[in-house]
């Protein structure tokens, strides 16, 4: 049986996460869960904001499934995210963003792969009289690994196009190596799969303007990050995003939002981005039907007419997590009939 490590951390991210898991356990039995403390509630009980036990169980685990944290703005804030993905090499970010009947209709679907282990994120920063420098790598090994982890991707859900992100008529050496990088990887290992590139801006007006031109995107931290938003500001807002964070041993998936104090504790947070990072943790680790299963109940929630606050519904996260069960149970007993 495999373990799931359990992370639901601060404001509604245990409410979305309470919601996934129900959902999980609804489409299997298969899994064992074990809870794990991090965030500003773990710093206030152990005085850190990623307690050592915390990291051992993460590791531990099979895969992890983590709500979100209440970041601080302070300069000796220490991220447990970024702490998390260095411990355990979480070098690709993926977001997948799409549009839900009932939600919306931009003709957007697509995969976002994000380098996750340099760029802009490692929070080097060096600061003297005159003001701040921040140092930003990119190294021809990450860039080799994001472009391969983005092809493998791209091949395992029948997508045909991988468009690269990048700035590099300005930043010529570090995005330059970047996009050098994908063209020779694709170039010569890909050819299966039609390529491109796109300067980071025109890509940000292009994903608004003409959606349906993207299908997977690979791109440096920074730029993901941005684009990753509007792709989910697209697709009906922050609650419809999931994010897994992958690396060679190790995977956490996460809701890509954060824990939005201002809904906090009210029960209206929308779980579908919770979810649908469930259903991605469950075909990281091998239990393809279910989260094929899981992910088709959420869309037909929506399509049957199903919608949550953030959209202008009046469904709280319990009352959407409830219909999404009750697509899951329909479709489990439709599969029962037509094996019987
Ligand atoms: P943090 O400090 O944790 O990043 P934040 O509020 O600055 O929190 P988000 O949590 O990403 O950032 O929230 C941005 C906005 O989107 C907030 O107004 C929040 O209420 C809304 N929001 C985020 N997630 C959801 C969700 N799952 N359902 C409904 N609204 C959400």
């Amino acid at each position: 049986m495999k373990t799931v490590c359990i992370l639901p951390g601060d404001g509604i991210g245990p409410e979305v996460i309470d919601c996934a898991r129900r959902v999980i356990e609804a489409a299997t039995d298969d899994l064992e869960f074990v809870a794990a403390d991090i965030g500003a509630g773990a710093f206030q009980r152990t005085g850190r904001y990623l307690p050592d036990d915390t990291l051992t169980t993460m590791k531990g685990a099979d895969t992890c499934l983590f709500g979100a944290v209440t970041s601080e703005r302070s300069e000796t804030y220490d991220s447990p995210v970024i702490g998390f993905g260095k411990e355990m090499d979480l070098f690709a970010n993926v977001r997948p963003v799409r549009d839900f009947a009932g939600v919306s209709d931009s003709q957007l679907d697509v995969v976002i792969v994000r380098e996750n282990s340099e760029g802009l994120y490692t929070m080097d920063e060096v600061a003297d009289d005159a003001g701040v420098t921040t140092r930003r790598r990119v190294s021809l090994r990450a860039s080799e690994r994001i472009v391969r982890h983005a092809i493998v991707l791209a091949r395992s859900t029948d997508r045909e196009g991988i468009c690269c992100v990048h700035k590099a008529n300005v930043l010529r050496r570090s995005d330059g190596l970047f996009l050098k990088t994908f063209s020779d990887i694709m170039a010569t290992e890909a050819q299966d799969l039609r390529f491109s590139d796109q300067l980071v801006d025109s890509a940000a007006a292009r994903l608004v303007s003409s959606p349906s031109d993207f299908d997977v995107i690979v791109t440096l931290n920074l730029y993901g990050d941005i684009l990753s938003d509007v792709a989910s500001a697209m697709a009906g807002g922050l609650g419809f995003a999931p994010s897994g964070n992958i690396g060679p041993s190790h995977s956490v998936f996460e809701p890509a939002h954060g824990s939005a104090p201002d809904i906090a504790g009210r029960g209206i947070a929308n779980p579908t981005a919770a979810i649908l990072a469930g259903s991605m943790m469950l075909g990281h680790i091998g239990m393809a039907s279910e989260a094929k299963a899981i992910y088709r109940a959420v869309f037909e929630a929506y399509a049957t007419g199903n919608k949550t606050v953030d959209i202008g519904g009046a469904q709280g996260s319990s009352k959407f997590t409830e219909a999404v069960i009750s697509k899951l149970n329909v479709q489990k007993t439709s599969l029962e009939g037509t094996n019987r």
